[in-house]
């Protein structure tokens, strides 16, 4: 059967690059049967390898290597930008994130004359502004909706946001979608930014050394109502987006549709590692999970030898400092109303997608 759409995921090894490289290639996915190409920078790691995708190795960052590897690609129809990259300050991230992009269009839209859809993935950052801004910018009201003023502060989604609308000028036809997630609930060791897996690992962590799990967070991170984006349904939603009109050209926040709160899930989390679990004491003094986790490295080479478990790094598994962030402020919400107006209805338990990211560690023998 001749594919009619053909994908190119940047950042296939991602928290949703990993998500799309999963449910593009499945005989019964909206728009199937999808041809599927996966662009990340390291070799393929085991736990990507058996999604039917052809994977390409490639730094988009670098416009020769672009070029080489991605120009001959003149089949691709979809584009799904699910890759980002961190710099000092929000104007480098600006110009790296931007040249990236550019790369990639350099090297497909002389090439690919079948070119019709980019889809960009970026975040809730959109209203609240870079994590330097943090604080020091007045951030959009809650619950989010998409249709509100840019912040005027630098910011990479942005540059992404212009970039792609130019493309769609210069091509007829072609046309975007921009996905708006909270915090991603999703399967990467390879993430720069993975809540749940960093968790995870702690609670593995916590397991082995035989010590109830703790909330590392602060009692508003606790007590507060959060939500979360799983990687599935972010994929689901780009996927939505490449091929129904009404998903075109506009932006969407991509949320589970429901809240819940830490005080909740610690416990589920706890459970699928049997491991003691504390409510939080409010009165204990606050110690962030990066400190509590900083020596942990050696910790973790003897949980991965003991279980026999698929060689990482804590450091590569976990992004303590990112769990930090998000377990220490209150949660800011956003509205999917604007998503289901357009005809996506798709949503998530949150628990439900915390004990399915769990059981893919488990599964991929990342965790115990
Ligand atoms: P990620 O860190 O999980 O994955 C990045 C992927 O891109 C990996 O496959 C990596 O190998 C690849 N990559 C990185 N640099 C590359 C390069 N130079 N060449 C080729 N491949 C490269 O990504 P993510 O977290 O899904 O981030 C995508 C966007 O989503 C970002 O803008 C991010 O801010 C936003 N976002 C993330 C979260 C989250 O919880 N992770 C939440 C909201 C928004």
């Amino acid at each position: 059967q001749n594919p009619q759409n053909v994908g190119l995921i940047i950042g296939v090894t991602g928290i949703v690059g990993n998500s799309l490289a999963e449910i593009l290639p499945v005989s019964d996915t909206p728009g199937g049967p999808w041809k599927v190409y996966g662009v990340a920078r390291r070799p393929r790691p085991s736990w990507n390898a058996d999604h039917p995708v052809h994977y390409i190795q490639c730094d988009v960052s670098d416009p020769k290597d672009t070029q080489t590897k991605l120009s001959p690609l003149n089949d691709v129809t979809h584009i799904f930008w699910v890759t980002w990259a961190n710099r000092p300050t929000e104007a480098e991230c600006c110009k790296i994130n931007g040249s990236m992009l550019e790369n990639v269009l350099d090297a497909l839209m002389p090439n690919a004359p079948n070119l019709t859809h980019i889809c960009i993935q970026t975040g809730h950052k959109h209203y609240i502004g870079p994590f330097e801004a943090f604080g020091k910018i007045k951030p959009h009201d809650t619950p989010f909706i998409e249709d509100v003023p840019r912040l005027d502060a630098p910011n990479f989604y942005y540059t992404l946001e212009d970039i792609a609308f130019e493309a769609c000028k210069k091509k007829e036809g072609m046309t975007w979608s921009v996905h708006r997630p909270a915090v991603i609930f999703g399967f990467s060791p390879y993430s720069m930014m993975n809540m749940l897996d960093s968790l995870i690992v702690y609670a593995a962590i916590c397991k082995h050394e035989n010590v109830p799990l703790k909330f590392p967070g602060t009692k508003t991170a606790w007590n507060c109502y959060f939500v979360a984006s799983d990687a599935d349904l972010i994929a689901e939603q780009q996927i939505w987006c490449s091929v129904d009109p009404n998903g075109k050209n506009e932006a969407f926040n991509c949320s589970n549709g429901d809240v819940f709160k830490w005080k909740h899930l610690w416990k589920v989390l706890a459970e699928k590692f049997d491991v003691e679990y504390e409510e939080l004491d409010e009165n204990q003094e606050y110690v962030s999970l990066a400190e509590r986790m900083k020596d942990k490295g050696p910790v973790w080479d003897e949980i991965v030898k003991k279980n026999n478990l698929t060689p990482t790094k804590l450091e590569e598994v976990a992004t303590f400092w990112f769990a930090d962030l998000m377990l220490y402020g209150e949660c800011m919400l956003d509205s999917m109303n604007k998503s289901k107006e357009h005809g996506f209805f798709g949503f998530r338990n949150s628990q439900n997608s915390l004990i399915s990211v769990i059981d893919k560690m488990k599964a991929h023998k990342i965790v115990p």
